[in-house]
């Protein structure tokens, strides 16, 4: 996946935790995803900036995002405040769980695309 690509359409609009030049040559699960659906042509890039964060999409537990980004993540165990059980009680996950989230419940993706390119 090129890091360059997916920064313009995930980490900049959505995640709070992106920083400029640091640690770019690594991809949480959640960017990682969207970006196989992009590649497999079932995402269009620039059909996605105009979607908003809504915070309540992501204080309800879902099954689907838990399992096939979260606890497949390697930034869960250091790097996730979403996920770390100290961390602030307000934190948001990161920007491809939030654009996922707000794709699935658009109706634009359902949890069959999540699963189908969870492990590739
Ligand atoms: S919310 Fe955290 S653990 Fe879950 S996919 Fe995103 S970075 Fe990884």
């Amino acid at each position: 996946m090129d890091k360059r690509d997916f920064k313009d359409y995930i980490c900049r609009p959505f995640c709070e935790f992106f920083r400029e030049g640091e640690k770019e040559t690594l991809a949480c699960q959640g960017a990682r995803i969207v970006g196989q659906l992009v590649k497999r042509g079932r995402l269009d890039p620039d059909s996605l900036p105009g979607h908003k964060k809504r915070p309540r999409l992501w204080k309800e537990y879902n099954g689907t995002l838990y399992t096939h980004l979260c606890q497949q993540c390697s930034f869960r165990s250091e790097d996730c405040d979403f996920r770390s059980r100290n961390g602030p009680p307000d934190s948001e996950p990161c920007g491809g769980y939030i654009l996922l989230s707000l794709l699935k419940v658009e109706g634009i993706i359902t949890s069959l695309d999540i699963e189908e390119v969870a492990f590739e």
